[in-house]
């Protein structure tokens, strides 16, 4: 409510403020106001289902965010899928959330494959509504308290995408820590590096709408020429940067990304993967005025719950860097193999207990008992990640399952061996990650294959590649595929995992 009602205090006192921008489309506040209204109003008539989700499919458009705010002002969490995910994905995204509407801000290349009867609002609908007479549906429809406000489809481990519900209180919990612990202070430029399907986008999306500031969007097009990318970056003038640490990587390869490219840009927002100490450095120098921080955290506790600040001292003393300290509201716990609270140093598993983490994963009570349980009134989630605290900080030490980050995505092995595995050209298979300097680089598919015609293995592999495609978005399909006769095993009969990281190969 009170995050809304942020928004609303600037769309009232100064409408013609900029809300929204990217490759010269704008959206002022007003117009994120009013049309949000328009949708509401719309969905406050025509929905059904007290509460159930808004699917918005679209990239990196303002009609996304008038989408967003059309669901919740109206009762209805949303989902937001970007373009990037294939159909296959989103059907079972939509057989997950049985959503009542699918908002398409962009062109649907085959919607006719959506294998569920569901209402589409293609964007010339979209449009009619928006620009409708003005209507107000009333502030008690506004999604509130333990309700949802978004749902993020996630990597899951049984082959299917897993749905994390992220309540009103559970955002608010989090967009209060930002403003407050970051020096948010208002009619400031944000970076919107990640789709809205990636829940990184959060900590830029209502951070910038809830403090008068103004989201810069980049775009997929932009990033595939980065020509384009750095004349609108610079363009942007962007104040507070987000995005993963890999997408600052990425950047730093062009000499221009400096502080004369970007001379307002007061704080990095680092979150989603290890932010290495070089990477870190190398901001340091190019960008000598501006904060770092290194933010932790999973999608199941509203994007992050700790923050570092990397300072000279932090990199001079520091060979890995802690993720920080834990915000007021939440508390962080390390528990050992034993079930019992970790001695300062020892590692265990991270445990965040606090008013952001979700409710769980929607319509799934086994995998959410899994890792959510309620203490005191008070949720927990059990992240899988491993780390120790030392002297108060805490450190992040890696994964204790089969999920993955490249390049800041996030990943489960088993689902996508489950997505190659239904391959008929597949026997079986295993995928592990290849790294370089300590992080992922790529991964590799080890595949024992099926008799098939093919003369030469990068045809196989390609026709392989292509029904994963109908499958897996393109950042989760393996770049390497190595053919086996068979996959080595352990003495007790499980696929050597180690072996074959190694390169041992049978
Ligand atoms: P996601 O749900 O996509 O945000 O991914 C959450 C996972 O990303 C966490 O459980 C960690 O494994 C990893 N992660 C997030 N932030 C960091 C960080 N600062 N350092 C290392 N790993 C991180």
């Amino acid at each position: 409510m009170k995050l809304l009602q942020a928004i609303k205090q600037f769309a009232v006192n100064d409408p013609g403020r900029i809300a929204f921008l990217n490759s010269g489309t704008t959206l002022t506040y007003g117009e994120l106001w009013d049309r949000s209204d328009q949708l509401a109003a719309y969905f406050l008539k025509q929905t059904r289902r007290p509460q159930s989700p808004i699917l918005v499919y679209g990239h990196m458009g303002p009609e996304m965010i008038v989408s967003f705010l059309g669901s919740v002002k109206s009762g209805h969490p949303y989902i937001p899928v970007d373009v990037s995910i294939p159909v296959v994905r989103i059907n079972k995204i939509i057989e997950s959330a049985k959503p009542e509407f699918f908002i398409a801000t962009e062109e649907m290349e085959d919607d006719g494959f959506l294998k569920y009867p569901i209402e589409i609002l293609q964007s010339t609908a979209l449009e009619e509504i928006l620009l409708g007479s003005v209507q107000q549906p009333p502030a008690e429809a506004w999604v509130k308290g333990d309700e949802n406000f978004y749902i993020i489809y996630t990597s899951g481990s049984t082959g299917n995408p897993k749905g994390v519900q992220i309540s009103m209180n559970n955002l608010q919990s989090f967009v209060d820590w930002i403003l407050k612990d970051f020096s948010i202070n208002g009619q400031q430029n944000f970076l919107n590096q990640a789709p809205f399907s990636f829940d990184l986008s959060v900590m830029d999306l209502y951070p910038a709408l809830c403090s008068g500031g103004t989201l810069f969007s980049i775009t997929k097009d932009m990033i595939a020429n980065p020509k384009t990318l750095f004349a609108e970056l610079e363009a942007s003038d962007v104040n507070v940067w987000t995005s993963t640490p890999s997408f600052a990587q990425m950047c730093l390869m062009e000499p221009n990304f400096k502080l004369e490219l970007l001379p307002n840009l007061e704080t990095f927002l680092f979150c989603g993967e290890i932010l290495p100490v070089k990477l870190a450095k190398q901001l340091m120098d190019r960008f000598p005025r501006a904060r770092i921080f290194n933010l932790y955290g999973p999608t199941e506790a509203t994007v992050a719950v700790t923050k570092l600040e990397v300072t000279k001292e932090v990199l001079d003393s520091h060979s890995v860097l802690p993720i920080g300290y834990c915000k007021d509201d939440t508390e962080l716990l390390v528990i050992n193999e034993n079930g019992k609270p970790a001695v300062d140093g020892e590692k265990g598993e991270l445990v965040i207990i606090g008013p952001s983490v979700s409710k769980g994963y929607l319509g799934e009570p086994l995998l959410t008992e899994k890792s959510f349980s309620i203490n005191n009134g008070q949720r927990s989630y059990r992240t899988g990640d491993a780390g120790y605290r030392k002297d108060g900080v805490f450190y992040y030490s890696g994964r204790l399952d089969f999920q993955v980050k490249v390049h800041g995505y996030r990943m489960e092995m088993e689902e996508i061996e489950y997505n190659i595995t239904i391959s008929p050209y597949v026997k079986t298979c295993v995928v592990e990650p290849v790294y370089c300097d300590g992080k992922i680089d790529f991964l590799n598919a080890y595949v024992v294959p099926n008799n098939h015609s093919f003369e030469k293995e990068y045809q196989l592999t390609s026709a392989i590649r292509k029904e994963l495609s109908q499958q897996l978005p393109a950042y989760m399909i393996p770049r390497k595929f190595t053919y086996l006769d068979r996959l080595p095993m352990t003495a007790n009969g499980k696929v050597n995992r180690k072996k074959l990281a190694a390169g041992v190969l049978i």
